[in-house]
């Protein structure tokens, strides 16, 4: 074969989430002129987390031609609309990043600058009185629509929580069926090339070699392709985020579930709840310079809505990131690329995106550095500005009397995230750049909602009088909450669509 054929054989590490999302979406773009072949370890197991998602995950499923019923029965899944922040700010506080749009822009004014006009004027509802998720989700109701009936707003805009580890059987089944080989075993040893230092194959515990052309690092914490045998460094951002251990049990579900995320802070970090089908997800993540684990453990329990299901288990990590996730040629993936703590489920997307652009850039057998360079740049470019979104959490707190999050107001600001803030102070000014994942909407309710106020609001929105801002604000309210009235309770829409079997 020439040396710009492309590559044909394909070996993923690791069977977790990653291993098997990568897994999936390879055969299914390019299983006809690829050999995959994923090893794993059921002995080693996964980590067993990872149960919130974000909207873009309907993509991947939609690529995959994956039946949403029947991928939510799979995986005991439920419907997320949001995220819930309580005691963030300030003890007692509560707002959501909700997904999808807050109200809706007049001409060039953005709606949120109508509404801080209306806050100085006296006039204005809370923010989120104007978000169709927010409502929908405090209200416990849920549909699938585009639209709201008879007006332009916007629908409802959904992601799901599920169970991880069924997950990635319901995509190993997939995988399989498209023509995936996967092999139990334990990696035991990594063979280089003598000439370049490519990976060449691994060696399993029984002796077997499998070898390959392209290797994806999909063993999770344990980078046993990318840091052990190729000795790419990780980037430590614990100064950034500190938090960097987590306490995991799963508890009995509750009527009504909830159709949102809850993250509630906590002394030194926050606490967890994902509502799945038939058990509740809960997770205490904190920073161990601050907390005892025993102490970790013990908050989390104290702070359960139903039993605990099973006993705490105890994971470590530090976050950051692979200072290359693409190197030679070995493309990481998952948490063996890196970790930024789960505040806004954002793991799996960048497993998502990551092996997205794999498929976009994929290699030939002379692997071209453009490519290379292309797909590191690419997943920097995210890594960076969800870092940036995660640290403005904990930033924005007024928790002096807390060590913790004292220290965490006084922690080093990215310069991107500086300007944002000076740029949102100023007047209220927010973007969103080209391929950037969170929405200027999500910016805005993590800052409205930890409690920022701009100095002035733009002038433009003060084109139209006082009364008829004042019904455009009711109108908007009231067409939401009409709309979400007419929606099925969540619990409702799920037995009536996508019931999972009891366990
Ligand atoms: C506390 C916590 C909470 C999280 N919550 C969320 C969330 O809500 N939303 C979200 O998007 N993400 C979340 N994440 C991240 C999410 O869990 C991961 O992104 C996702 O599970 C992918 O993990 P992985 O497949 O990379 O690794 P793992 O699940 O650890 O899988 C590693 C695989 O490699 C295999 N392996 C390892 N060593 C060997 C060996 N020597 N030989 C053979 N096989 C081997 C293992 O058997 C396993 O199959 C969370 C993570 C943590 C730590």
């Amino acid at each position: 074969m020439p040396d710009h054929a492309p590559v044909q054989q394909v070996v993923i590490a690791g069977g977790g989430t990653a291993g098997w999302m990568a897994a999936a979406l390879l055969a299914k773009t390019m299983g006809s002129t690829v050999d995959i072949r994923l090893v794993e370890s059921e002995e080693i197991g996964t980590v067993g987390v990872g149960e919130a998602t974000i909207p873009p995950i309907r993509q991947f499923n939609q690529v995959l031609g994956l039946d949403e019923n029947e991928f939510l029965r799979r995986t005991q899944g439920t419907f997320k609309l949001g995220i819930q922040f309580r005691d963030w700010g300030r003890a007692g506080d509560c707002y959501m990043h909700a997904f999808g749009e807050v109200g809706r822009d007049l001409g060039m004014g953005s709606f949120h600058q109508y509404w801080m006009r209306a806050v100085r004027e006296g006039n204005a509802g809370r923010f989120w009185d104007y978000s169709v998720n927010e409502t929908a989700a405090l209200a416990n109701r849920f549909d699938r629509i585009d639209k709201l009936p008879g007006s332009p707003l916007q629908g409802v805009v959904h992601a799901f929580h599920f169970d991880a580890a069924l997950y990635a059987r319901y995509l190993r089944e997939f995988s399989e069926r498209l023509g995936v080989t996967r092999i139990e075993g334990k990696i035991t040893q990594v063979e280089r090339r003598a000439d370049n230092g490519f990976i060449e194959a691994l060696v399993l515990d029984n002796g077997d070699r499998v070898a390959g052309e392209l290797f994806i690092d999909c063993t999770g914490f344990r980078a046993l392709l990318i840091g052990k045998a190729l000795g790419v460094e990780y980037e430590d951002w614990s100064h950034l985020l500190p938090c960097d251990r987590a306490a995991a049990v799963p508890s009995e579900p509750v009527n009504p579930l909830g159709s949102y995320t809850r993250a509630t802070a906590r002394n030194a970090g926050w606490q967890w709840r994902i509502p799945l089908q038939h058990r509740i997800g809960n997770g205490h993540v904190y920073c161990s310079n601050y907390m005892s684990d025993d102490e970790a453990v013990s908050t989390l329990l104290d702070n359960l809505d139903g039993a605990a299901l099973d006993e705490p288990r105890l994971l470590k990590f530090t976050t950051g990131r692979r200072k290359q996730f693409w190197s030679r040629n070995c493309i990481a993936l998952g948490l063996a690329s890196g970790f930024m703590e789960p505040l806004e489920s954002t793991s799996i997307h960048l497993i998502q995106t990551g092996v997205s652009w794999l498929v976009r850039l994929f290699p030939n057998r002379r692997f071209e550095q453009a490519n290379i360079d292309e797909f590191n740049r690419q997943c920097l470019f995210d890594f960076d500005r969800i870092r940036d979104f995660l640290i403005l959490h904990y930033k924005l707190n007024e928790k002096d009397d807390l060590p913790f999050w004292r220290d965490c107001q006084n922690s080093p600001t990215p310069e991107r995230l500086k300007h944002r803030l000076e740029l949102f102070e100023a007047g209220g000014g927010v973007y969103r750049e080209l391929g950037e994942l969170f929405t200027e909407s999500a910016w805005l309710q993590v800052m409205f909602g930890q409690n920022i106020q701009p100095r002035n609001y733009h002038s433009i929105v003060d084109g139209i009088s006082s009364k008829q801002l004042q019904e455009y604000l009711n109108n908007l309210k009231t067409i939401i909450q009409g709309a979400v009235r007419r929606l099925p309770e969540h619990e409702d829409f799920i037995r009536r669509h996508c019931a999972a079997p009891s366990p």
